[in-house]
């Protein structure tokens, strides 16, 4: 069986995390390392290791992550004021886990390009 990533682990209460919402398809916890006042990771299920790795047929997760993202903002009561969606994307995009997740950023004002590093930028 291959490895489990850090964020099945997660997902499946084998190591601890701020757990907000989970089904069967999707997981939303608090990110350890918070860029801002509210910073969650939405997480399918389906252990997917970057958006290069999507298929058509991953295309009704992708918009329930999305969806669940919309939902989360508006439940945290940050979604008139705006909030930000990003998937960080390989080496250059600056993605660490393996395992597709889609950051949500809000409850403040955001700068452009908080996850520049100067690795990334070269
Ligand atoms: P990325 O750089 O897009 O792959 O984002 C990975 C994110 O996972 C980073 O923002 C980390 O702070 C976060 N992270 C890493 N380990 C954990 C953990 N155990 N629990 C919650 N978030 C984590």
């Amino acid at each position: 069986m291959a490895e489990q990533t850090l964020f099945t682990k997660i997902i499946n209460h084998e190591i601890p995390a701020d757990i907000r919402y989970q089904d069967d398809d999707v997981t939303v916890f608090a990110d350890i390392n918070p860029r801002a006042k509210v910073h969650l990771l939405v997480v399918p299920t389906k252990a997917i290791a970057s958006i290069n790795d999507l298929t058509d047929d991953d295309a009704l997760l992708v918009g329930k992550l999305v969806l669940t993202a919309k939902k989360m903002a508006e439940d945290l009561g940050i979604a008139a004021d705006g909030y930000r969606l990003i998937f960080n994307v390989g080496r250059h995009g600056g993605q660490a886990v393996p395992h597709i997740h889609l950051h949500l950023l809000g409850g403040e004002p955001l700068g452009f390009g908080g996850f520049a590093t100067k690795a990334a930028s070269k």
